[in-house]
Order: C-alpha cells, then sequence, then structure tokens
C-alpha cells in the first residue's frame, strides 16, 4: 500500500476475561510505512490487543479493519494469510531445525497446505521453491551466514530476527511484534532496529509491543501508551514521554 494509506485500524476494541477488562474500548490507527509502538507496564493489555488483531482472541466487542476488510470474525490463519504476520512474546521456533527450515516453514503458510513439518518435504518442487524464499528473506535481514546452523543455536538477538523472517515469508502487509528487545543486548538491540528501519524504509508497515522505552523512542513514528487495559496517551515519542498520565503509570506504580 501507498505510505500514508491506513492499513489497520482498531475501534472500540474489548476484551473481557471473566470480571477482568483486559482491554477497555481501545482505538488507534497504524498508517503504511509506519512504526508504532504500543507501550505500558505489565499486564496493561498490549499482547492481549495483539492476539485481538490477529484473531488468537476474539473481541467481547468492538472492531479491527485492516486494509478496509473486516478481521474481528475471521480465524488466525485467514487473517495471516490476508497479510498480517507477527512474532510472539516468547521465541517459538523450532529450535533443532535449521534457520532455512524454520523460516520455510512461514513461506509454508502463505500457500496454505499445512503446517506440519512433515509435509514440508511432500512434493519436491514446493519445497526447493519454500526453500529458496526462506533463503531471500534471510539474506533480506541479515542472517544469511546462517542458513544451514540449528536455530537453537544463535544467540537471542538474531533468534528474534529469524522470527521476524519467518513471518516475512508470509508476504505480510503488516508486521506485529510483541517485544522483540526482551533480553537482548545492546549490540543486538541496535541491529534489530537496524532491521526494523529497512523494513520501514521499504514500506512495511510495524506495530511493535516494547518494554525498552530508548528502543521505542528512537524507532517509532508513533506510540500509544496502555496502562490497566486502557488507552491513556497516544502520539509522537516526544509527546508521550513527557505525558503526565505516563510518567504516572511508568513511575507512580
Ligand atoms: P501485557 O502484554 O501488556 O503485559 P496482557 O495482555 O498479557 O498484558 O494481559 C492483560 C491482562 O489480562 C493481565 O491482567 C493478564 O493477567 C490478563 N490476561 C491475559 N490473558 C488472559 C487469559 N487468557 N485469561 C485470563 N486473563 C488473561
Ligand atoms: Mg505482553
Amino acid at each position: 500500500p501507498e505510505t500514508g494509506k491506513v492499513v489497520l485500524e482498531v475501534e472500540a476494541i474489548r476484551k473481557e476475561f471473566g470480571g477482568l477488562v483486559a482491554v477497555n474500548d481501545i482505538s488507534f490507527t497504524l498508517r503504511a510505512g509506519e512504526i508504532m509502538g504500543l507501550i505500558g507496564p505489565n499486564g496493561a493489555g498490549k499482547s492481549t490487543t495483539f492476539n485481538l488483531i490477529t484473531g488468537v482472541l476474539e473481541p467481547t466487542s468492538g472492531l479491527v479493519r485492516f486494509q478496509g476488510e473486516r478481521l474481528d470474525k475471521l480465524p488466525a490463519r485467514e487473517i495471516s494469510r490476508l497479510g498480517v504476520g507477527r512474532t510472539f512474546q516468547h521465541v517459538q521456533l523450532l529450535p533443532t531445525m535449521t534457520v532455512l527450515e524454520n523460516v520455510a516453514l512461514g513461506a509454508h503458510l502463505r500457500r496454505n497446505v499445512g503446517v506440519v513439518a512433515a509435509s514440508l518435504h511432500a512434493d519436491r518442487r514446493i519445497e526447493a521453491e519454500l526453500l529458496h524464499e526462506a533463503a531471500v528473506q534471510l539474506e533480506r535481514v541479515g542472517l544469511g551466514d546462517y542458513l544451514y546452523e540449528q536455530a537453537g543455536n544463535l544467540a537471542l538477538g538474531q533468534q528474534r530476527i529469524l522470527e521476524i523472517a519467518r513471518a516475512l515469508a508470509a508476504d505480510p502487509v503488516l508486521l506485529l511484534l510483541d517485544e522483540p528487545a526482551a533480553g537482548l543486548r545492546y549490540k543486538e538491540k541496535q541491529e534489530l532496529a537496524a532491521v526494523l528501519n529497512q523494513l520501514r524504509a521499504e514500506g512495511m508497515s510495524i506495530l511493535l509491543v516494547e518494554h525498552d522505552m530508548d528502543f521505542v523512542m528512537k524507532l517509532t513514528d508513533h506510540l500509544v501508551v496502555m496502562d490497566f487495559g486502557t488507552k491513556i496517551a497516544e502520539g509522537t515519542p516526544e509527546y508521550v514521554q513527557a505525558h503526565p498520565a505516563v510518567l504516572e503509570a511508568y513511575l507512580g506504580g
């Protein structure tokens, strides 16, 4: 999509778990070629918001539109096929498979031929295509030297970038990344930021949940801040950083 065009619209989305309102009528808009941050203290509802957008959870109320199309009633696989890629808060790689095979499974998803590892070998021609696509995505994120390494042997920072490559293999328009910088060393964070900046320059839209304020402030165009399920502030990093409610949520406890 054209830069600046609305890619994702979240409208008054709500999720209740029993008596707990985990996400309380949250709204925001994400535009093409933008990196948007979703931040807030632990338990604020960030991962739940991701799960509502990606169809892992069904909202109690509210709606999600992606490129004009309603997502909020669709199953996760359909949402992924429409062009919404994601990574999870906890690394979800197959550690004994190679880097290349892990990403080939992501490409496999888009073809809608099942996700079972065994079936990856079912058709030689498709397998070769998937492996080729996987290698292209791994080159794109700078992991071209690690194709035949076991995924579990990579450093955490590389595993996070590998997960992004796997999401890219399904050819997304929008990437949702849940705490990609968590636990990374300073240099790994810089490498990750470089990959995300490059993807943005290529026109990718990215929605990022992140704890590391420094990382978020340098990287994002636009931020939504949540606390106890509610949106407490929204705007540029500079604006949000100085917002009293944000300072209160982070420092006031
Ligand atoms: P964050 O990602 O911002 O740390 P979460 O979205 O994971 O927060 O959680 C928001 C709130 O919802 C928390 O209070 C959490 O305990 C609760 N929660 C999350 N998932 C579930 C679930 N599946 N069942 C019940 N409560 C949940
Ligand atoms: Mg979370």
